[in-house]
């Protein structure tokens, strides 16, 4: 994989983990899906097969993983991989939500970086870009919101845009729901980590999409805290309407 540039390392990576996961849920029977088990052995085994491939590819980039050891030593590095080895995993072998997310910062800015959605059997990446979406906005903005935000963030863009409004779990799989047309944007009002974040954005910023804080400020990646106050991923001509409802 060393000959693979860092789109397609990124792609490449993040297509093979989804599809190890895909291989872990067909090799176990569905009387064996209980809870606390299989997403626990699938963050696992994701996380080991990244950071292996990551090793062999680039042994002087830095990693930061949900699952990994944060020594925060990664602050100092100009290459960082920021991956989520499975994304959306209270959803992983119920529903078709989960995602893998690997993500290249170089000097705090997402540069490359792929999502994989099995359920979906897309992965999408930096490049090649995703095709732009040509169509206009409908009367009503489609706007995908966290489950567990659902309630205050759904209600709030509803009642001020007049938004229809879904949830879904994975912040991959609502990035990736933007990216392809589904949904106008995707709106996180409380906090995430950047792994949540760093490879949707680094796709939805290549598909011409906006993404920012929920105030409007410019994303920040590889801080020492890798905790970011909220997300907006959306369509650029709905940014300002959204920016005032949240902040
Ligand atoms: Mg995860």
């Amino acid at each position: 994989m060393t000959d693979l540039d860092d789109h397609q390392l990124a792609a490449e990576i993040a297509q093979s983990t989804g599809q190890k996961l895909v291989d872990l849920l067909h090799n176990t029977p569905s009387h064996q899906r209980g809870w606390g088990g299989l997403e626990y052995e699938g963050d696992a085994m994701a996380h080991h097969h990244i950071v292996d491939c990551l090793r062999a590819a680039r042994p002087d980039d830095a990693v930061l993983s949900e699952e990994g050891r944060d020594d925060r030593s990664r602050v100092n590095e100009s290459r960082v991989w920021i991956v989520d080895p499975l994304d959306g995993s209270s959803d992983f072998g119920y529903s078709p939500h989960w995602a893998v997310h690997i993500a290249l910062v170089v000097d705090g800015v997402p540069t490359a970086g792929a999502v994989a959605v099995p359920g979906w059997e897309t992965t999408w990446a930096t490049e090649p870009k995703p095709t732009p979406i040509m169509s206009s906005i409908g009367s009503r903005p489609r706007i995908v919101v966290s489950r567990s935000r659902s309630h205050y963030d759904g209600r709030l863009l509803q009642q001020a845009l007049n938004a229809e409004v879904m949830a879904v779990g994975s912040a991959g799989v609502k990035a990736m729901a933007v990216v392809r047309g589904d949904v106008d944007a995707y709106v996180h009002g409380g906090g995430l980590y950047e792994w949540d974040s760093c490879a949707p954005v680094a796709v939805a910023r290549a598909a011409g999409l906006v993404c920012c804080r929920t105030d409007g400020a410019d994303l920040e990646f590889n801080k020492s805290d890798p905790w970011s106050p909220g997300l907006v991923i959306a369509r650029p001509e709905l940014v300002d309407d959204i920016v005032n409802v949240m902040s």
